[in-house]
Order: structure tokens, then sequence, then C-alpha cells
């Protein structure tokens, strides 16, 4: 389908919406995004038209049900490049994912392996490895981030070692919008029999997305971020990979057999789904992938970084104004403090003129020290926003310099 705007826009309720008197801008789509119809559509048909628990009827409904839902894992399956729908488990979202692997690889960590990320990971990515380190003695190492927010990948070349574990890195920054080169790192990592994952979250929303291109053992998404729910993500692993981890919860469906004396498991994915698992949410998922789909990610991606240097090159005028994120390779997301002003602030202005941004840390704290700021503003783009709406942006904090010098 070709790239319309205006289209896309009509697809999405909610971006009707007025806030303070003002048409809705939204730009926090790093932290979650809006949902289409098509994604509404589908949960509602889902829960009134063919609606049971998935796996263990005999009944009609159940098996339509299991039906979607795996139908569901296809979609992610393509949708990534992983071979087969069996390399994808269901997973809450990116924390999820990620705490499983930390868990599911504990067993193999001992005193002074060593961990390796990035000083640019969302909480989620540096918080699980964390726990590898207080419990089983490994060392986590933090591989810098240049001035310009690009990956210092000399240093990260020199950080790995036979003692390397486990590394695991972002795609995309959800604060400096850097694009990370997988691909170039993944033999470098594979060189030292570490096992390599890619956090997703970003990414699979603004590039597209191979995993088996890419050359990682993980691969994580969540799903609130690609237009579809909230409460679904999806961890990738080579079947290898997946083979390795141990199972993180237990229960029902990821079982073989259970006796008094043992118990045996399935195979993944289903190993790692306990219980009964989030089946609307992830046919919500599917929906969401096939109506993003419809679309090139090559001109999502062109069309999201125009109105980004559209927004970008106006924000340049404001004299207190300062960009954090410069990198090469960089997605529709742009950081940025005004000097002697808080972010907060800046924020809370910006929502009287119903322009949704996000200020804080943005789950990024160790990167707020690497660049000695307390917080950001951060302003990200989506499928729907407007050069119009860029420039909405660029006259409201053109507003908050002048309130707030
Ligand atoms: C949002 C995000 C996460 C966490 O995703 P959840 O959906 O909250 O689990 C992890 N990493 C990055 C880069 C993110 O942007």
């Amino acid at each position: 389908m070709s790239f319309d705007v205006d289209v896309i826009r009509a697809q999405f309720p909610i971006l009707s919406r007025e806030i303070n008197g003002y048409p809705l801008t939204y730009l926090d789509n790093a932290a979650s995004a809006q949902k289409p119809q098509a994604v509404i559509d589908a949960l509602t048909a889902q829960m009134s038209g063919a609606y049971a628990n998935v796996h263990r009827g005999l009944h009609t409904m159940a098996n339509e049900t299991t039906d979607a839902y795996e139908g569901a894992r296809a979609k992610v399956a393509a949708f990534l490049g992983a071979p087969k729908p069996r390399n994808i488990v269901f997973t809450k979202g990116a924390s999820e994912a990620i705490n499983l692997v930390a868990y599911g690889l504990s067993h193999l960590i001992s005193e002074g392996d060593e961990i390796i990320v990035t000083q640019m990971e969302h909480h989620s990515n540096i918080v699980p490895w964390h726990f590898l380190r207080e419990r089983h003695g490994a060392i986590l190492k933090f591989v810098p981030v240049l001035d310009n927010g690009a990956l210092d990948l000399d240093t990260l070349k020199s950080m790995l070692s036979s003692r390397t574990k486990i590394v695991s890195i972002t795609h995309m920054s959800n604060v400096l919008g850097t694009i990370n080169p997988i691909k170039e790192i993944a033999p470098w990592v594979k060189a030292t029999g570490a096992f390599f994952m890619a956090d997703g979250s970003q990414a699979a929303v603004h590039l597209p997305v191979n995993v088996n291109d890419l050359g990682v053992d993980y691969y994580c998404m969540t799903g609130h971020k690609l237009y579809g729910p909230t409460g679904i993500g999806a961890l990738y692993g080579t079947t290898a990979a997946l083979e390795k981890l141990a199972p993180y919860n237990g229960g029902g469906e990821m079982i073989e057999d259970v006796y008094e004396t043992h118990v045996s498991y399935a195979d993944p994915p289903h190993k790692f789904e306990a219980g009964t698992p989030p089946i609307l949410e992830a046919i919500g998922l599917g929906a969401a992938i096939d109506w993003y789909r419809q679309y090139n990610p090559a001109e999502v991606h062109q069309h999201e970084m125009a109105v980004y240097h559209h927004a970008l090159d106006g924000l340049r005028g404001i004299n207190s104004f300062r960009l954090i994120g410069e990198a090469p390779e960089k997605g529709s997301v742009l950081s940025f403090n005004l000097e002697g002003a808080h972010a907060h602030d800046v924020a809370q202005i910006l929502d009287k003129y119903g322009i949704a941004v996000r200020a804080g840390q943005h789950c990024t704290q160790p990167l707020m020290v690497r660049f000695g700021v307390h917080s950001t503003a951060r302003a990200s783009f989506g499928i729907y926003n407007t050069l119009d709406e860029a420039e909405r942006l660029v006259e409201g904090v053109k507003k908050a310099a002048h309130f707030l010098s």
C-alpha cells in the first residue's frame, strides 16, 4: 500500500481527540504507540466471535482460538525473519523476554564470567543481568557511548574475551535513537563463543528486521510499541539457543509429564509459556503486524525521519536547545533539553498545547549519567505523525523556552 499519512491517521480513532482544547499531538511513541482500528476490531471479533482457552480443547472454539493464537506466532516469526514459528516465545513484553533469557542462562554462569551490555541500554536490558551479578558472581561490563551517541565499537571489541558469556545490546536506543550495527557485531561476539542478544523494542517498529540476517541468538520485541496491545511481546531464539534456556515459569502447558517424583518439559516454545497465555493480546499483536506490514518499512522510516528532521531544523533555532543523540545512524527519537530549564516543566508546558512528549530518565539512568544530565525531554515520532505536528512541537518548545528562561 502506498504511504499516505492522512489515510494512516484516519485509521487511529484516538488521533481525533483534543487535549486542553488543542488537537492531540502524540509524540510519545517510544513509550507506547496508539492502536489502529484493525487491532481494536481484531480483539473485539475474537472476544465476540470465537473465544476459549488454547491448546487443551477438543471443541470447535478451542480449536479456532488455538489456530488464531498459533497463527499470531507465525506472523511474529515472519515479521522478524525467524526460520520457524517455534523460534518465537510469547512473553509479556520485551522486559519479560530479557528476564527469561537471563534466568534461563543463569545455570551456565559462574563467578567471574563476564556479561557485556552498553551504556545506552534500557533498564530492562540491565537489571536482569545485575541479577546474575548479584546471584552468580558475574561481572557486568558496559560498553561506552561516544559523545555523538554512537556506540564505541573499538572498546566493545577490546572488551570481548574468552571470559565473555553473554552480550546484550539494544538494536535502537529509546533515548538517543542510535541504531547499533548488530550484524557487524555478531561475528565478533560469536568468535568468543558467547551468546548474543539484541533488544528490538524500538528497532522492530522503525526498521526492517531479519533476525537470521542479523546473526543473533536471541532478539526481543514488545507489542504495544508496534501499534498492538499491551501485555504481549516476543522472544526470538535460534533452536539451539532456546534449547540452552532453563524453563522460567512452571505450570500448565509447559510440561510433558508431571509425577510426584519428577517432571519433564514440553519442547520450546511451549516450555516457556506456563499457564494460560495472553491469548487475546497475542492475536491483537498478530493483527498489528498484519496492519503494519501493508506498508513498506523503508517508506515508513523515510517518513518518520522527514518528520524528525523537520522538527529538529525548527528546534535548532532556539538558543537554549540541546540535542542529545546525533549518531550518523539513528531513528526518529529526539531527546533534548532547554538549558536552564527542567525537562518536566518543558513537557508540562507542551501538554497545555495538546502535545504529548515524555520527560525523565526514560529507564536509562546510566545513559543520563554518561551525558551528565538529570533527565531529558523526548519527542518520538511514529508512522502517523506529520510535518504539521513537528511544527506544533517547535512552536510549543519556543513558548516553553520563553516561559522558562
Ligand atoms: C520499551 C523498551 C523496553 C521494555 O519494553 P516493555 O514493553 O516495557 O517490556 C526495553 N528496551 C527498550 C529499548 C525499550 O524501548
